[in-house]
Order: structure tokens, then C-alpha cells, then sequence
């Protein structure tokens, strides 16, 4: 029969530290985008998960900053905002939010410390090694009133580069009684979405709420209940993948790969 039994776990900052069996009656994964499922059922179970993934060349500069005044004050008045990605237009964007309001004697300063994030598709990365660099990506990536802002910025921490965000959906429902019984898998561990798209926490949310009414419901019993919410959970997984990969089709060095 098609079970898993629990989860092996060790503390992974003490090389070498003993491991532990913990037994459960049924498991919900939500280990991430990296999560190692694909592997252990092909070598556990002999079961091969088809899975989609897309590349496209998404990147990001994500840093904290305070903002100064630019003497525009259309600019100035952006406290939340940015310009998004355009593809095939324009393959690159920012957005800047703000996080916590800040003591300062600089009538210049916005008073706000701000996060600020510089992103991109079709692998036009932004620069992450110098400040300066990054506003000269900005000058001919961005529209000018971005440059004017991100100008105006005093970065107060490093600037951190992420790279490896992709589209991947697992079909599970294609499975049927192949995928354990007792055991499930949300979130990134199940689908991972562009960002840009705001997928990502929605995505888990909604399957979440119908976990709950499948498990709610009495007439279940626990060994049916992977393929019914496998089954429901593959429309709303759908929705989302397509909101969040339509426009991902435009982008001229898209790499898609099917396992
Ligand atoms: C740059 C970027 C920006 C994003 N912006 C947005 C946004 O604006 N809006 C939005 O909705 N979504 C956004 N997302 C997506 C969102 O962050 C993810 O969809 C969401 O965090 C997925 O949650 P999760 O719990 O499934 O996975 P995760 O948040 O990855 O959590 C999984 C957790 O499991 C832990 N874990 C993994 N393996 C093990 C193990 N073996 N033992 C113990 N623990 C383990 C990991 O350490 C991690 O803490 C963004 C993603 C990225 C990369």
C-alpha cells in the first residue's frame, strides 16, 4: 500500500547528529519549492511525479533604504509603488514599499525607511556588486522618474541578488491511488509562481480552506482524502498557474522543461 509513515528529521547544524522517526497518521508537506518529494517517491515508491518547469531569467535586488526629497514632488508622493514588468517591452522593473517610519533631523529625508526591490525577466539582471552600478542599470532600465528616486536613496544594508525563482507545477491528480494515501503536498512544495503575480501565498491559502472542508467533512474516510483533495486542488492550482505564466510566454528566452 501506498503509505508514508512519518518524517526522519536531524538537527542539520550538528553534522553527524542522531536522527528521529516521527510516526504520523497523515503528512502535509510544506517544505518549500526545494522540496526533495520527487526524489524520495521515485526511490520509495517507484512513482515518477510529472512536473513542468519554466525559466524565465527572473531576477532581483532587493534592499533597505531611506528616501530624500527629489523636488518632484510626484515622485516624492510615491511612498508605495514602482513599475512592473512589461514583457516584451520592457523585461525589468522596481517597486518600493515602505516598512517603518524613522527619527531624523534632515528635512530632506521622507522620514520613511523604505524596502526597495529592482527585479527582472529574460535574465536582464541587475547589478548587485556596487550601489552605483545598480543606478546605472536603473538609468536605461528603468523610466526616468525611477532613476530620479532610486537616486535620491540612501542604501542602509547590503544589497541582496535572488536568482533562482521559477514556475514548476507537479501533476499529481494524474497520479490517482499511485500518490500515498496519507500524504499531501502545498504550497511551493506542490506549485511555485513568478512572483510578480502575488500567487504564492494566495496558492496555499485557497487549498488550505479546501483541506479544511474535505477533512470537516465526516463522510471521509482518512485513506480517500489525498485523492479528493488532489482532485480539488488541481482546479485552483490551475487558476493560479495561469494567471501567474500568461504574460511568462512573451519573454524570448523562456525555457520550458517537462519530467
Ligand atoms: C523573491 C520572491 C518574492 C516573492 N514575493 C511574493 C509576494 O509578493 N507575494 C506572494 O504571495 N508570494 C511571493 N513569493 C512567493 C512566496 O514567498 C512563496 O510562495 C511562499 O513563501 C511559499 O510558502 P511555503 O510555506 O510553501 O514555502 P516556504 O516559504 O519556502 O517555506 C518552506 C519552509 O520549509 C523549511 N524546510 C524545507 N525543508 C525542510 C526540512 N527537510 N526540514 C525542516 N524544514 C524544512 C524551509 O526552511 C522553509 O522555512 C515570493 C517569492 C520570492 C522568491
Amino acid at each position: 500500500m501506498n503509505i508514508v509513515k512519518g518524517v526522519t528529521y536531524r538537527c542539520k547544524y550538528n553534522v553527524g547528529s542522531p536522527s528521529c522517526d516521527l510516526y504520523g497518521d497523515f503528512i502535509v508537506d510544506c517544505s518549500g519549492g526545494n522540496s526533495s518529494s520527487t526524489k524520495w517517491l521515485n526511490e520509495g515508491f517507484d512513482l515518477i511525479v510529472p512536473t513542468e518547469q519554466m525559466y524565465y531569467g527572473c531576477g532581483s535586488v532587493t534592499f533597505i533604504g531611506e528616501r530624500f526629497k527629489t523636488g518632484d514632488p510626484m515622485i516624492d508622493s510615491i511612498t508605495m509603488g514602482g513599475c512592473t514588468v512589461n514583457v516584451p517591452t520592457r523585461n525589468t522593473g522596481m517597486h518600493v514599499s515602505p516598512m517603518r517610519t524613522i527619527k531624523t533631523a534632515n528635512e530632506n529625508s521622507s522620514g520613511i525607511l523604505s524596502a526597495l526591490i529592482c527585479h527582472c525577466v529574460n535574465s536582464e539582471f541587475p547589478p548587485n556588486d556596487s550601489y552605483e552600478n545598480l543606478l546605472e542599470w536603473t538609468k536605461t532600465h528603468l523610466p526616468s522618474e525611477y532613476y530620479v528616486m532610486l537616486k535620491s536613496t540612501k542604501v542602509l544594508g547590503p544589497l541582496v541578488p535572488y536568482r533562482r525563482a521559477i514556475n514548476q507545477r507537479k501533476f499529481l491528480k494524474s497520479l490517482g491511488n499511485k500518490w500515498p494515501q496519507n500524504y499531501i503536498l502545498l504550497g511551493d512544495a506542490l506549485y511555485t509562481f513568478n512572483p510578480q503575480y502575488g500567487q504564492g501565498m494566495t496558492h496555499p491559502c485557497r487549498l488550505v480552506r479546501e483541506f479544511n472542508k474535505i477533512f470537516n467533512t465526516n463522510y471521509h474516510q482518512l485513506k480517500d482524502i489525498s485523492y479528493i483533495f488532489n482532485r480539488r486542488a488541481s482546479s485552483i492550482s490551475e487558476e493560479c498557474w495561469l494567471i501567474s505564466t500568461a504574460n511568462d510566454w512573451k519573454i524570448p528566452t523562456l525555457k520550458v522543461i517537462r519530467m
